[in-house]
């Protein structure tokens, strides 16, 4: 899961998940939290529907890729997911040739320099 293909890495669409399919999901598991495996108490601890792979790292958003959490066991894989998931933004970037040139261009924008119509360079 670590691995993220460059090429097929989107975010996908979020849809509302309603009542109905929050159940789904919870019997996916059973009321299992699929991050720590203990069993949720669903009236005194609050759990939310886990994508099993992230959105923004391409994952799907269906049934299929859901899994009951707790909520405090989502917050440390979240914030894992958005590690990785700017990572591979920035090696998409790197890999379809997206990045800013580290060079600037000679009296452009970036430069501390200007080059007046005349001809005249004058600092900015
Ligand atoms: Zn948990």
């Amino acid at each position: 899961m670590a691995f993220v293909d460059v090429e097929q890495m989107g975010t996908t669409a979020r849809r509302k998940l309603t009542p109905h399919r929050r159940l789904q999901v919870w019997e996916r598991t059973g009321g299992r939290c699929v991050l720590c495996h203990r069993m949720i108490d669903g009236v005194r601890e609050r759990w939310i529907a886990e994508h099993i792979r992230a959105l923004e790292l391409g994952g799907a958003d269906d049934l299929s890729n859901m899994a009951p959490a707790h909520e405090a066991c989502a917050l440390v894989k979240t914030k894992d997911d958005h590690h990785r998931a700017g990572k591979a933004k920035l090696q998409k970037i790197r890999y379809i040739g997206a990045e800013a040139s580290e060079r600037t261009l000679p009296c452009g924008k970036d430069s501390p320099w200007k080059r007046k119509i005349s001809g005249v360079i004058v600092a900015r």
